[in-house]
C-alpha cells in the first residue's frame, strides 16, 4: 500500500486542510503556567503553513491544566465540579493566549467549544461544520476544545485525540497531526520495554497495531496511545492521514516538515462516504449487537446484518441510533444505524427475516442493520473469510 502517490508521506504544505491537536503537557507547565515561547513557535509554524495555502485548525487541550495552575489547586484527581471550574478559568486564558500569539503573525483566531452532541447528532453536526467552514472561509484559525465546563462524566469526548479526529473528518481535513509528549507509535510502551521498536509508517490499523497501543491512557493526560489509535481509525477510515509527532521542542511543525522522526498513518484508499464517516466516528454507540461468524463473513462481503446472524443484544437504543457490531472474539467489526428499537431487536434476535411480521405484528425491515447504514470499522478475521472461500470453493 505504500508508494502510491495519495498514500505516501507528503510535504505538509501539499495538504489542503490540516487539524493540529496539541496536548496539555506541551502547552502548560504545572508550576509556571503557559509555555508562551513554545506557543509562539507553533503559531509561527502555523503562519508559514497558511502562507502556502493550507487551511489550519487547532484542537487545543490545556484548559483544565491551565485553570488548575491559575487557581493553585492541589495535585491529584479533581472532582467533576472542580475540573469544570478549572476549565472555565483556564479556557479564557487559553483562548487569549492563542489569539494573542496568532495575532503576532497577523492571524485571527476563532474559539469553538464543542460538546459531544455537537458531533453525535446529525443536525448539530451539520450546523457545527457550517460554522467551522465559515471561519476558514474568512481566514480565521479555529481554536477548538471540548466545552469542559458543561461536560459531565457520561456526556463528554473525554480526550482531545478523538475529538480532533472527529473534527478532522467533519470538515474533510486530509491530515491530522497529534502533537504529544511521545514521538510516535512503538511496538510496546518504550519506557517499559527496552526492545520496543519505533513504527514509522502504519499502512492499516490492524488488531496487532491496536494491541501495541496497550490499555488505558497514561497518567500524563487523558489521552494515551489507545485514544491516539482510536483517533487514527476515525481519521484514516475517512481518507485523512494522521501523524503522531513529538511537540516537546520549539517549532514542532517545522520539525515534521524537515523530516523529524514521527509515525505516519496512511489514509484508507477507499474512504467511505461522508454519511458513513459520521456513523463510523460516533464515539458513544447506543448499543452492541453480538453476531455469529456467518454474519461477520456477510459483513465482510458488504451485505446487510440480518436478525438471524445476531446472537445477543446489549443496551437501550431506538431505531436509527448507532450500534456497534461485535464479532464472536469480542472485537468490534462494524457500526451502523439499527432498524429496530432495542426491545423489538431482542425479540427477533436469531430469527429469520420472514418471521419478523409474525413476531412483531407488523412487516418490519428484513435487515437489523441495512448495508447502506453500515460501515466496517474493524478487521474481518481471516478464519471468517477462509470459511467463506471454502463455501465458494465447495
Ligand atoms: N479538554 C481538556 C482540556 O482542555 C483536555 C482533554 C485531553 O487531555 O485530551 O483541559
Amino acid at each position: 500500500m505504500t508508494g502510491g502517490s495519495a498514500n505516501s508521506r507528503k510535504a505538509l504544505s501539499s495538504y489542503r486542510r490540516i487539524v493540529i491537536k496539541i496536548g496539555s503537557a506541551l502547552l502548560v507547565d504545572r508550576k509556571t503556567g503557559l509555555k508562551s515561547a513554545w506557543l509562539d513557535s507553533v503559531c509561527s509554524d502555523i503562519a508559514n503553513l497558511r502562507a502556502t495555502g493550507t487551511d489550519v485548525l487547532v484542537v487545543s487541550s490545556g484548559a483544565i491544566a491551565l485553570g488548575r495552575t491559575v487557581l493553585d489547586l492541589p495535585s491529584g484527581a479533581l472532582k467533576l465540579e472542580e475540573s469544570q471550574a478549572a476549565a472555565a478559568v483556564g479556557q479564557i486564558a487559553l483562548a487569549r493566549a492563542w489569539s494573542e500569539s496568532l495575532s503576532r503573525d497577523g492571524i485571527v483566531a476563532g474559539q469553538i467549544l464543542l460538546t459531544l452532541g455537537d458531533t453525535e447528532e446529525r443536525r448539530r453536526y451539520l450546523n457545527g461544520r457550517a460554522t467551522v467552514k465559515q471561519l476558514l472561509k474568512i481566514g480565521a484559525v479555529p481554536i477548538i476544545n471540548e466545552n469542559d465546563t458543561v461536560a459531565t462524566s457520561e456526556i463528554r469526548y473525554g480526550d482531545n485525540d478523538r475529538l480532533a479526529a472527529r473534527v478532522a473528518t467533519m470538515i474533510g481535513a486530509d491530515l491530522l497531526i497529534l502533537l504529544s509528549d511521545i514521538d510516535g507509535l512503538y511496538t510496546a510502551p518504550p519506557h517499559i520495554d527496552p526492545e520496543a521498536k519505533f513504527l514509522e509508517t502504519i499502512d492499516a490499523i490492524t488488531p496487532e497495531i491496536e494491541a501495541m497501543a496497550g490499555g488505558a491512557a497514561s497518567e500524563l493526560s487523558r489521552g494515551g496511545m489507545r485514544t491516539k489509535i482510536d483517533a487514527g481509525k476515525i481519521a484514516t477510515g475517512a481518507g485523512c492521514a494522521m501523524i503522531i509527532a513529538s511537540g516537546k521542542l520549539d517549532h514542532p511543525l517545522r520539525a515534521v516538515e524537515q523530516g523529524t522522526r514521527c509515525s505516519w498513518f496512511a489514509p484508507s484508499e477507499t474512504p467511505v462516504t461522508a454519511r458513513k464517516t459520521w456513523i463510523a466516528g460516533q464515539l458513544q454507540p447506543a448499543g452492541e449487537l453480538f453476531v455469529d461468524e456467518g454474519a461477520e463473513r456477510a459483513l465482510g462481503l458488504g451485505k446487510s446484518l440480518l436478525p438471524a446472524g445476531v446472537r445477543r443484544i446489549d443496551g437501550h437504543f431506538h431505531r436509527g441510533d448507532t450500534v456497534a457490531i461485535i464479532a464472536t472474539d469480542g472485537h468490534e467489526i462494524a457500526r451502523g444505524l439499527v432498524s429496530y428499537d432495542a426491545d423489538e431487536a431482542r425479540q427477533i434476535t436469531g430469527r429469520k427475516s420472514a418471521e419478523i411480521e409474525a413476531i412483531l405484528g407488523y412487516a418490519g425491515r428484513a435487515a437489523m442493520v441495512h448495508r447502506d447504514d453500515l460501515v466496517v470499522t474493524g478487521a474481518i478475521r481471516a478464519e471468517a473469510r477462509s470459511k467463506e472461500e471454502a463455501v465458494h470453493a465447495g
